[in-house]
């Protein structure tokens, strides 16, 4: 790992854009934790949120193992609390309850990842790099897949020692890709020790960049535009708990950005679990519809997702985990893909929830998952119902491709049905895309685990521990593929 401090200077194209660039106070109203309910300070009308035995049965917990704002810190927005109150699935995804900590098996660092950390902050495994720029968001889900870098935990390294997981640095990083890409190069496009390509695409979470200031997000944007990184993506929640984030300041910074390095490619990959959260609804709880019957955003939301959706050049994406009791729910995903494609917004993917700790108090098992999936597109056009269901194996990112309900004629193991697993993307340069898993049903699997005595084909390796990719790599079993339910890609 590249740790001695590094010096950054801004090339003279560099300094001129930055220059241009306008920072905005912004009034979020948030409220951090739950001592302000506890102690009754938050705001009158927000302290509704939790009832008095809530607040009893959180209260309780503090301070123990079962202390929910050690697992994941409470956090929520004015804006994300007012649509929380209209909505019990809105409510659950902001919300603390007693349940999450009841049962803590799960991993802090799923899929090792901070193995794949050649410099802090950044993990590198693909041709992707993939950098913890912040390490908090304007509101805190509790499923969170980035509970362990969000509540600041330490989590033990490959050499083992423990630390928190540090953020990305500029002068650092930059040295790291430039230095990188170089090797790639003089090596005919493979690295000579990791045998992979060139860095080529990053992408920036945390936590979610969009709580840094434009001056920032814009220094992160030039300096590896500079570096000759060719796509940026912005993996953010914020249009859903502050959408007013996304304001003229913020839009003239990506049109200076363009301007000034229009070969680079901008993707924003927003993270909306449910209509809810883009919906504008009546006092009876329904959508609010116009005489043409076509629904209406929420003022805010529908103007943030229009500032970017009118800059053809950047492309904006949806992608979400399916959590229990928030949008496990056919109708809700329908309505979810049909707007976010109405509005310009592509449809990107569906997630099986990760092996966090706490990961049973929000999972549902991986067959319902694809079911729920399945039958929200069928009321969908072939546009609008792009979205696949991945679930993030060890190995790569991998989709669930169907669930059948009938016995392959002939196969043992198949009488209930099977689950097809196929690989989209591992690592180096992806030579296992497109191989498949077969495994018989079971359909309480939360977990890849869960299907070890039933594997019947597996071309993937998915249950094969032990591969390694390439001489130099690491083995695969041990590199995790994505983001799960953290915001990103
Ligand atoms: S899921 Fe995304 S928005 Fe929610 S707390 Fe985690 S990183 Fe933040």
């Amino acid at each position: 790992m590249i740790q001695k401090k590094q010096r950054y200077e801004p090339t003279d194209r560099e300094q001129a854009f930055l220059d241009t660039v306008v920072d905005t106070k912004y009034q979020r109203e948030i409220i951090n934790g739950l001592t302000p309910f506890f102690d009754e300070k938050a705001p009158d009308d927000m302290m509704t949120f939790y009832s008095n035995d809530e607040v009893v049965s959180l209260k309780v917990l503090k301070g123990t193992d079962r202390d929910v704002e050690s697992r994941m810190p409470v956090k929520i927005t004015r804006h994300y609390y007012e649509l929380a109150r209209n909505s019990e699935a809105i409510s659950r995804i902001v919300k603390a309850s007693p349940d999450e900590t009841g049962d803590l098996q799960g991993s802090e660092d799923p899929g090792h990842q901070m193995d794949y950390a050649p410099v802090e902050g950044l993990l590198h495994k693909y041709e992707m790099g993939l950098m913890y720029v912040i390490s908090t968001c304007s509101a805190h889900c509790r499923f969170c897949y980035r509970e362990e870098l969000i509540a600041r935990k330490e989590i033990e390294r490959k050499d083992g020692t423990v630390a928190k997981k540090g953020l990305a640095q500029i002068p650092e990083i930059i040295a790291y890709i430039k230095e990188h890409n170089a090797a790639v190069e003089a090596n005919g496009g493979f690295h000579p020790e990791s045998g992979r390509e060139k860095l080529r695409e990053i992408l920036l979470s945390g936590g979610d960049p969009m709580v840094l200031a434009n001056s920032k997000i814009a220094a992160w944007f030039s300096a590896l535009a500079e570096a000759g990184v060719e796509s940026i993506r912005l993996g953010t929640k914020e249009m859903a708990f502050y959408p007013q984030r996304f304001d003229q300041s913020f839009l003239d910074m990506l049109d200076r950005f363009h301007e000034t390095y229009p070969q680079v490619g901008l993707h924003f990959m927003l993270h909306f679990e449910h209509p809810d959260e883009i919906l504008a609804k009546d006092e009876n709880g329904n959508y609010i519809q116009d005489d043409k019957g076509f629904k209406q955003w929420i003022p805010a939301t529908g103007e943030a997702m229009r500032g970017l959706v009118s800059r053809g050049w950047l492309t904006v994406e949806n992608q979400a985990p399916i959590i229990k009791g928030i949008n496990d729910d056919p109708d809700a995903l329908r309505i979810l893909q049909r707007e976010f494609k109405r509005a310009g917004g592509e449809n990107h993917y569906f997630f099986c929830g990760r092996d966090i700790v706490a990961y049973r108090a929000f999972n549902i098992p991986i067959e319902q998952a694809w079911n729920i999936l399945n039958t929200s597109q069928k009321g969908l056009s072939g546009i609008e119902n792009h979205a696949r269901l991945s679930i993030t194996h060890y190995k790569g990112k991998t989709e669930v491709a169907a669930v059948t309900n009938e016995p392959i004629p002939g196969l043992k193991g198949s009488e209930n049905g099977v689950v097809i697993f196929k690989i989209l993307r591992n690592a180096g340069s992806a030579p296992d895309r497109g191989k498949v898993c077969i495994v018989g049903r079971n359909p309480d699997a939360l977990w890849f685990d869960d299907y070890e005595d039933r594997v019947l084909f597996d071309e993937a390796g998915l249950f094969d521990y032990s591969r390694v990719d390439k001489p130099g790599m690491a083995p695969s079993s041990l590199i995790s593929g994505g983001l799960g339910t953290g915001c990103g890609g």
